[in-house]
């Protein structure tokens, strides 16, 4: 069983929680085999006060491009994912970030992934969260604050 990921940065007032579902999705994705492919997704939750709370990630779609070392989310699914979150929770479920696995035990952002975040940030005036899972560590980024932690693991 996974508990609530409760992810702290110093440098950042509030708390990110993650809940076991969406750490079970994403770990579902680890690329662990030599072929596997990168895998990603959107992360939907609550804003609350300083704090994020993520409570649903969409899995990789149709129309994403994936290869082993890149993943681009291009699937319309995933923003119909988010859209519906929102609708049906009257507002309350936010799309919170973006999150996607990459080949390497120490995950670390490309620069392909740097240029899709810059372009997600310009749009949204709350900062976002950005999570790498790697195949030992996840890296985290929110609001310019990027950061390793260990792999969840079930208990
Ligand atoms: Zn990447």
């Amino acid at each position: 069983m996974l508990n609530d990921l409760k992810l702290r940065n110093d440098n950042l007032p509030g708390e990110i929680w993650i809940c076991p579902s969406v750490q079970e999705t994403i770990l579902g994705y680890r690329q662990s085999g030599f072929f596997s492919r990168e895998a990603g997704g959107i992360l939907v939750g609550y804003r609350r006060g300083p704090h994020i709370e993520i409570v649903e990630a969409s899995c990789p779609m149709a129309l994403d491009v994936s290869r082993r070392h890149s993943f681009v989310r291009r699937d319309d699914g995933h923003q119909a994912f988010s859209d519906s979150r929102w609708e049906s929770s009257d507002g309350t479920l936010h799309y919170l970030g973006e999150w996607h696995t990459h080949p390497e035990a120490k995950p670390f952002p490309s620069s392909l992934d740097r240029y899709e975040w810059g372009k997600l940030m310009s749009h949204y005036a709350d900062p976002l969260v950005f999570l790498i899972a790697g195949t030992v560590q996840w890296y985290v980024e929110f609001s310019f604050y990027g950061w390793t932690i260990s792999e969840p693991l079930s208990s």
